[in-house]
C-alpha cells in the first residue's frame, strides 16, 4: 500500500515537472542573437544585391568604366548565404528558402559574369569608334590644312561622322528599332562617303565603320543581358524572406505569449499545490515532532525502567548466586555430614575395642600393684638385716601367693592380649583416618594423577554405613590413571553411591561398580543398581539444579548437577539409563587428560 502510494506520488511529481519543463521551453525567450544574425545576413544580402544592381546600372552608362561591375560581389554573397544557412536552424522560413535563394544568386552571378564579358567587348568597340573617329577627323583637318580646297569634299563625310556620333549616343541610350535604323542609315552614308576618298582616309573610315558595326552587334545582346539581370529574382526573394522571417518572429512571439500565460497559470497552480503540500508537511512535521517527543520521553522512561529492572535483576542474580553458593555449600556440608557419620560409625567399633581393652587393662592393675607392694616389703625386710625368720617367711608366703595368683590368672598373657586388641583397634582407626584423607585428598595438590579404583574404594569405606543392606559388587577392569581433581571425582562417586543406596529405600539390593576403558583415551565407571529406577518423565530433569524427588532433609537436588559439572569440567560426561522397578545405571566417562581450562566449581 505504502509502495503503491509512493509510486503514484513519484509519477505525479514527474508529470508535473515534465509539464513545467515543457511550458518553460515553449515560453522561453527568443534567442534574439540568432535572430539578429539572420537579419543581419538578410540585410547584407539585400545590401549586396542593391549595390550590385546600382553598380551594374552605373557601369552601363559610364563609358570610361570599362570593368563593370567593378566590385566582385560573388564571394560576399556566398559568404552571407553560408552565414545565413548556419543561423537558419532557428527559423523554418529561412531554412526552406535558403536553397532557392542560393540558386537565384548563383544564376545572377553567372549572368553578371557573362554581362561583364559582353560589356567589356562593347566598351572596347566604343573605344575603337572613338579613336577611329578622332583618327578620321585628324586626317580630314590635316588634308584641309594642306589643301584648303578640300574642305568642300569633306563636308558630307563630316556630316556623316556627326550623324554617326550623335546617332550612336542616342542608340546607346535607347537601343530601339528607330535608333537602330538611324544608325544603319548613318553607317550607309559613311560607307558611300568612304568610297570617295583615297587611302589612308579610306581604310580609317572603313575601320570606323567596323567598330560601329561591332557596337551595334554587342549592344542588343548587352541590353538583353542587362534586362535579364534586372529581372532576376534574388533581390525580391531576399525581401520576401525578410518579410517571412519577421512574420515568423511575430508568430513565435505570439505563440510564446500564449505559453507564457499557460506557464504563469500552471506555476500559480503549482505554487498553490506546493503551499498545500508544504502546510501538510509542516503539519506532519509537527505531528512527527510530537510523536518523537513522546517516543523520546517513553524511551527515557523505558531506559529508566530497563535500568531499574537491570539493577533488580542483577541484585536477584547476586542473591541467586549467593543462595546457590549457599546451597552448594549445604550440599557439601551434607556430604561432609554423611562422611562424618560414616567415619564416626566406622571409628566407633574399634574405639569400643580400645575402650573395653583399656578398662580390662585397668582391672588388671590392682593385683599387679599388690604384687609389687608385697615384693617391695620383702626386699625391705631382707635389706634391713634384722628381720625375723617368721616375718620373712610370712612375707615370702604373701609374695608367692600374689605371684601364684598372677600366674593362675595369666595376667601377663591377658595384658598382652589386651594390648594387642588395643593396637588392632588403633590400627583400624588409623586405617579409617587414612581412607578419609585419601577420600578428601586434603594433603595433595588439587590436580593429580589418580587411580579411580582407589577413589571408589575409599568412597565405599566412607559410605559403608549407608550400604549395610547392600551387596556391593566390584567389577574392576584394568584402567589407566586419570588426571584430575581426586577430591572432586570422589565427590561424584560418593553422590552416585549415595543415590544408589537411597534408591533401595531401606530394602536389600545390589550395587555393581564396574571400571573399564572404552577406548585408549578414556576411562568409564558404571554404577548400576537394582533399585526403584527413574520414571521417563523425570529422567530429563535429574541433572537440573535443585531437582529432587526426595523428602525435605533427604535431598537437596544438587548432587547430580554438581556431579555433572565436575565431570564436564574434567572434559568427561555422565550418561544414565533407567527403568522403573528394574534399576538405574549411571556411567561416568573421563578422559585420561582433562582439557586445559576446566571450569571451576562454585
Ligand atoms: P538428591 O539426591 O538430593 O535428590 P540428586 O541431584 O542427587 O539430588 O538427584 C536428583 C534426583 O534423581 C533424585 O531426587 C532422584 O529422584 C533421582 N535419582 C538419582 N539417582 C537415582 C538412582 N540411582 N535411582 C533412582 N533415582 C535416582
Amino acid at each position: 500500500m505504502k509502495n503503491w502510494r509512493a509510486g503514484v506520488g513519484t509519477a505525479l511529481a514527474v508529470v508535473l515537472a515534465g509539464m513545467l519543463a515543457f511550458l518553460f521551453v515553449k515560453s522561453e525567450a527568443i534567442d534574439f542573437k540568432k535572430q539578429s544574425l539572420v537579419l543581419s545576413y538578410l540585410r547584407e544580402l539585400k545590401d549586396i544585391d542593391a549595390r550590385w544592381d546600382s553598380d551594374l546600372t552605373r557601369g552601363r552608362f559610364e563609358r570610361e568604366n570599362t570593368n563593370v561591375p567593378q566590385r566582385d560581389f560573388a564571394d560576399a554573397v556566398r559568404r552571407a548565404l553560408n552565414g545565413l544557412a548556419a543561423a537558419a536552424p532557428s527559423s523554418p522560413a529561412v531554412r526552406e528558402s535558403i536553397d532557392p535563394l542560393r540558386k537565384s544568386f548563383e544564376e545572377k552571378i553567372a549572368l553578371i559574369e557573362k554581362y561583364r564579358a559582353l560589356s567589356g567587348e562593347l566598351k572596347s568597340s566604343l573605344a575603337g569608334v572613338d579613336s577611329s573617329m578622332k583618327e578620321v577627323r585628324a586626317m580630314m583637318s590635316g588634308a584641309v590644312l594642306a589643301r584648303p580646297g578640300m574642305k568642300g569634299r569633306f563636308a558630307s563625310l563630316e556630316n556623316s561622322l556627326y550623324e554617326l556620333e550623335s546617332g550612336l549616343v542616342r542608340y546607346l541610350l535607347t537601343p530601339d528599332d528607330r535608333q537602330k535604323e538611324a544608325m544603319q542609315s548613318a553607317r550607309a552614308a559613311l560607307r558611300s562617303a568612304e568610297s570617295q576618298f583615297e587611302p589612308p582616309l579610306r581604310p580609317a573610315v572603313a575601320r570606323l565603320s567596323r567598330h560601329v558595326e561591332a557596337v551595334m552587334q554587342a549592344k542588343p545582346r548587352e541590353t538583353e543581358l542587362f534586362t535579364r539581370v534586372s529581372f532576376l529574382t534574388a533581390g525580391p526573394r531576399v525581401d520576401a524572406l525578410n518579410g517571412a522571417f519577421f512574420r515568423e518572429i511575430e508568430a513565435t512571439l505570439e505563440h510564446k505569449d500564449v505559453y507564457r500565460i499557460y506557464l504563469a497559470s500552471f506555476a500559480g497552480a503549482l505554487l498553490v499545490l506546493l503551499l498545500y503540500a508544504g502546510s501538510q508537511l509542516v503539519q506532519s512535521y509537527r505531528l512527527l515532532n510530537e510523536a518523537n517527543a513522546a517516543l523520546t520521553s517513553a524511551n527515557e522512561g523505558l531506559e529508566q525502567r530497563v535500568q531499574e529492572r537491570t539493577r533488580e535483576l542483577s541484585q536477584a542474580l547476586k542473591r541467586l548466586e549467593e543462595s546457590q553458593a549457599m546451597l552448594v555449600q549445604t550440599e557439601k556440608m551434607s556430604s561432609l555430614g554423611q562422611m562424618v557419620a560414616g567415619v564416626a560409625h566406622e571409628i566407633n567399633t574399634p574405639l569400643a575395642y580400645v575402650k573395653n581393652g583399656l578398662e580390662a587393662f585397668g582391672m588388671q592393675l590392682p593385683p599387679i600393684a599388690a604384687l609389687v607392694d608385697r615384693t617391695e616389703q620383702l626386699l625391705a625386710l631382707l635389706g634391713s638385716g634384722n628381720a625375723t625368720q617368721d616375718a620373712l617367711a610370712a612375707q615370702f608366703a604373701l609374695v608367692s601367693e600374689a605371684v601364684g595368683q598372677f600366674r593362675a590368672d595369666d595376667t601377663a598373657g591377658e595384658l598382652a592380649k589386651l594390648v594387642k586388641d588395643g593396637q588392632y583397634g588403633i590400627g583400624q582407626i588409623s586405617e579409617i583416618v587414612g581412607n578419609l584423607k585419601d577420600f578428601a585428598r586434603l594433603d595433595r595438590s588439587k590436580v593429580d594423577k589418580f587411580k579411580v579404583t582407589d577413589g571408589i574404594e575409599s568412597t565405599l569405606v566412607i559410605a559403608r554405613h549407608l550400604l549395610k543392606s547392600v551387596e556391593v559388587k566390584k567389577n574392576f577392569g584394568p584402567v589407566p590413571p586419570v588426571t584430575g581433581s581426586p577430591s572432586q571425582i570422589n565427590q561424584v562417586f560418593l553422590n552416585l553411591v549415595t543415590n544408589a543406596a537411597q534408591a533401595f529405600d531401606g530394602k536389600a539390593g545390589r550395587l555393581t561398580i564396574t571400571t573399564r576403558a572404552p577406548d585408549p583415551a578414556h576411562v568409564a565407571i558404571d554404577f548400576e543398581d537394582n533399585g526403584m529406577g527413574i520414571p521417563q518423565d523425570v529422567l530429563p530433569r535429574i541433572f537440573d539444579p535443585f531437582f529432587t524427588t526426595k523428602d525435605v532433609g533427604q535431598g537437596t537436588g544438587l548432587g547430580l548437577s554438581i556431579a555433572y559439572k565436575i565431570v564436564e569440567g574434567h572434559g568427561g560426561r555422565i550418561d544414565v539409563v533407567s527403568r522403573v522397578g528394574v534399576g538405574t545405571k549411571f556411567t561416568v566417562t573421563l578422559p585420561l587428560t582433562p582439557p586445559p581450562a576446566a571450569p571451576p566449581l562454585v
